[in-house]
């Protein structure tokens, strides 16, 4: 007598699907912010704990954390520093202005 003992194993693989959620408690959105923050009491100066922000709660996080001191730096998920004087909400880019192209005056020309 066999006893077939199939341990079923859900193997429910984790889904890699955007590793750049918003760390917003029940915000699913995509974060376009990472707020690098440290807590003296418990971290070393130089550990930095980073939280992913979306745009609607990037000021909700930031504030959180420097509300306890604990905030360090707000960056892009790119790594890069917002730029000065960039409003907080996402806006599409407008251009304007156009380039002025000067035409270089040839010279020569033999006879
Ligand atoms: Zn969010």
């Amino acid at each position: 007598m066999n006893i077939f003992n199939l341990g079923g194993d859900a193997g429910a693989a984790a889904s890699p699907a955007s590793a750049t959620t918003c760390s917003r408690k029940a915000c699913r959105a995509d974060a376009s912010w990472q707020l690098l923050w440290n807590n003296p009491k418990i971290h070393t100066p130089d550990r930095r704990k980073v939280w992913l922000a979306c745009g609607e709660h990037r000021e909700w996080l930031e504030d959180y954390l420097q509300t306890r001191g604990l905030w360090k730096e707000t960056l892009r998920v790119d790594g890069t520093p917002p730029s000065e004087g960039e409003p907080a909400s996402e806006g599409a880019p407008s251009s304007n202005g156009g380039p002025s192209f000067n035409s270089a005056p040839t010279s020569g020309g033999n006879g």
